[in-house]
C-alpha cells in the first residue's frame, strides 16, 4: 500500500483502488489525477453508517454534515517523480488520546469504535518537507481552526469536541496560506452542472443540502411545490437563496398539466410563482412540469423555460444514498442537469457526498439559470434537458 498513491495513473493501481472500495464509492477522483492542477493531497473519512467517503481533492472540504469521522486517511497525488518523500499524520482519537503517526493512505483511527477524532496532525518528510508545506484546518465547535502548517495540531484535544469537518492543502514552500475556496463566480470556460432538487421545500433536508454549499460553495436549484411553502419550509427557501441558489416553480399542488385546462395550468403556475415571490423576493424565472409531463398546450401557457433533466437519479424510487451517488458519479458531464428529490433524507446525504466530490472533481455547481446563461440562453415556452 505504500506506493499506492504513485500507481494511480497506471490501470493496474485503479483496478487495485477500485477493488478495495466500497461499491458506490469506486471513484473515478484517482484516474482522472491527470486533469488536476498538480501535486497535491487527497483525503477521506469514516463515517459510521456511510462508510469511507469518496476521496476529497486539495483544499477542498470533507465533511458529512450530522456525522463525525471516526477515522482518517490521506496520500498524494501527482508527486513530483523526481522528490522522495511522504505524507505523515496521526489522529487524536476521543478518550484515547494520540494514535502513532501512519503514512501514505493508511488508516488512522478505529472504524469499529464508537469515538470521533478531536484533532488531527499532517506533515512530510524527505525532499517533499524541504520544497512545500502542508497546511491543516478543522471544522470544530461551530468554526474553522486557523491554518496550521507542517504537523502542527489542528483541533483542541481532551474537552470532549469533535472534528466536523477537515481542508488539507499542499502549498510550495513560503507560498503562504491556501486558497478561499468558495466563490459564486461562474467561469464559462470550466466545467459546470446543476443539481436540482424537486418537490420541497422540506425544512431540514433543504437546511442540510445548504450546509453542504454553505461549507463548500456552490448553488443548486430547487423546485418548490406551492401548496407546500410555509413555516420551516419557506424559512428554508429564504436562507437558500440567501445563498445564492435558484428557486424554480414546480406547480401548486404537482398536478399532472397535460390533464389541466390551459386556464387551470395558468392558476397553478401563476399562484405558485407568487407564493416564492412573496416569501423569497424573487420571482421564478424556470419552471419543471411534474411528472415531466407537458405538451405544446402546457408549453405555451407557462410563459417560462421548461426544465426536464438528463441524469435522473431514481432518488425516489431506490432512497438508497448509495445508488444515487453512484448514479451521478458514473454518469456526470459537463452541462448536465441532475434530478434528485429534497423529500427524501437519502437524497440529503447524497447532495452531502456529491457537492464536495463534485467539486473536488473540477465541476462548477451552478443553478439552472446561471447554467443557461453561460450556455446560450433559454427561451420561454421551450424545453431543456441539459446545457452543452
Ligand atoms: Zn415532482
Amino acid at each position: 500500500m505504500k506506493d499506492f498513491f504513485l500507481k494511480i495513473k497506471k490501470s493496474t493501481g485503479l483496478l487495485l483502488c477500485l477493488a478495495l472500495l466500497p461499491a458506490f464509492m469506486q471513484l473515478k477522483v484517482l484516474d482522472t489525477a491527470a486533469e488536476a492542477s498538480g501535486f497535491g493531497a487527497v483525503y477521506t473519512a469514516y463515517y459510521p453508517g456511510t462508510g469511507w467517503n469518496p476521496w476529497i481533492r486539495d483544499n477542498h472540504v470533507l465533511s458529512r454534515y450530522g456525522a463525525y469521522p471516526r477515522a482518517f486517511k490521506i496520500g498524494l497525488e501527482n508527486q513530483p517523480k523526481e522528490m522522495t518523500g511522504t505524507v505523515l499524520y496521526q489522529v487524536n482519537l476521543s478518550g484515547t488520546g494520540w494514535l502513532d503517526w501512519v503514512e501514505n493512505g493508511a488508516e488512522a483511527g478505529n472504524i469499529g469504535g464508537e469515538m470521533p477524532l478531536e484533532a488531527i496532525r499532517v506533515k512530510l518528510n524527505g525532499q517533499l518537507e524541504e520544497n512545500y508545506d502542508i497546511y491543516t484546518r478543522v471544522y470544530q465547535s461551530g468554526t474553522w481552526t486557523d491554518w496550521v502548517k507542517n504537523g502542527e495540531q489542528a483541533g483542541t484535544e481532551g474537552v470532549g469536541t469533535h472534528i466536523d469537518a477537515i481542508r488539507v492543502a499542499v502549498m510550495q514552500k513560503g507560498a503562504g496560506l491556501p486558497e478561499e475556496i468558495k466563490s459564486n463566480a461562474v467561469d464559462p470556460s470550466r466545467p459546470m452542472i446543476a443539481l436540482t432538487f424537486d418537490d420541497g421545500p422540506s425544512a431540514a433536508n433543504t437546511h442540510r443540502i445548504l450546509n453542504a454549499l454553505e461549507a463548500n460553495g456552490g448553488r443548486v436549484t430547487f423546485y418548490v411545490v406551492g401548496s407546500s411553502i410555509h413555516g420551516a419550509g419557506a424559512d428554508a427557501m429564504k436562507r437558500a437563496v440567501s445563498l445564492g441558489c435558484e428557486i424554480g416553480n414546480h406547480s401548486y399542488n404537482h398536478e399532472n398539466l397535460v390533464k389541466l385546462s390551459s386556464q387551470g395550468v395558468r392558476d397553478t403556475i401563476n399562484k405558485t410563482s407568487a407564493r416564492i415571490q412573496e416569501v423569497t423576493g424573487v420571482a421564478p424565472a424556470t419552471m419543471r412540469p411534474p411528472y415531466g409531463s407537458y405538451n405544446s398546450s402546457v408549453l405555451n401557457t407557462i410563459g417560462m423555460p421548461a426544465i426536464l433533466w438528463n441524469i435522473d437519479t431514481l432518488d425516489w424510487k431506490t432512497k438508497s444514498t448509495s445508488n444515487t451517488v453512484s448514479h451521478v458519479l458514473s454518469n456526470v458531464k459537463d452541462g448536465d442537469i441532475i434530478l434528485m428529490h429534497e423529500t427524501y433524507a437519502t437524497s440529503a446525504v447524497a447532495a452531502e457526498i456529491l457537492i464536495p466530490e463534485l467539486i473536488g472533481r473540477g465541476y462548477q455547481l451552478v443553478t439552472v439559470s446561471e447554467l443557461a446563461a453561460a450556455r446560450g440562453g433559454m427561451s420561454a415556452g421551450k424545453t431543456y434537458g441539459s446545457f452543452r
